[in-house]
């Protein structure tokens, strides 16, 4: 049985559909997956068991990903799959590279702070107020074309 199969129905609470990135959707109960990246489907499986919803500050991104990582780690020993070091630690440098360029402002190029409640940054140089919620997607794109 191919482990796809064996996950959807070990997992029958989630729903496990092939697409063009590896994700979790909280609000779909939905696992995306791309083919021949067993780590990262795993890791996104984490997600969705460690119930992981959206973050607001930008801290709790490297807890989450951490736990996702030791999560699939657990899930990898069961299914027999083993999840390689160097590619958990690339993951965790990808989103520290992803958060240290979102904290940049866009208009001068200081690093920014984080709003406690917003998740908004302010830029303490000229005080510019920017949200970077959104640019993850992008980020991990470019992260996977340094990969390449
Ligand atoms: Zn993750
Ligand atoms: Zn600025």
């Amino acid at each position: 049985m191919k482990l796809i199969e064996r996950l959807q129905a070990d997992f029958g609470q989630f729903l496990f559909i092939l697409g063009d990135e590896n994700r979790w959707s909280p609000e779909e109960k939905t696992i995306f997956y791309v083919e021949d990246d067993v780590a990262s489907l795993l890791h996104e499986l984490g997600h969705a068991l460690l119930e992981h919803k959206k973050f607001v500050q930008d801290v709790e991104l490297l807890h989450i990903e951490r736990d996702a990582w030791e999560k699939a780690r657990e899930i990898g020993v069961k299914y027999g799959l083993k999840i390689d070091d160097e590619q958990v630690e690339k993951a965790m440098d990808g989103y520290r590279d992803w958060l240290h360029f979102r904290s940049i402002c866009p208009v001068c190029d200081q690093n920014g702070v984080q709003e406690h409640s917003s998740g908004r940054y302010r830029c303490l140089n000229c005080d510019t107020v920017w949200n970077a919620n959104d640019a993850r997607k992008t980020a991990l794109r470019r992260y996977k074309h340094k990969l390449a």
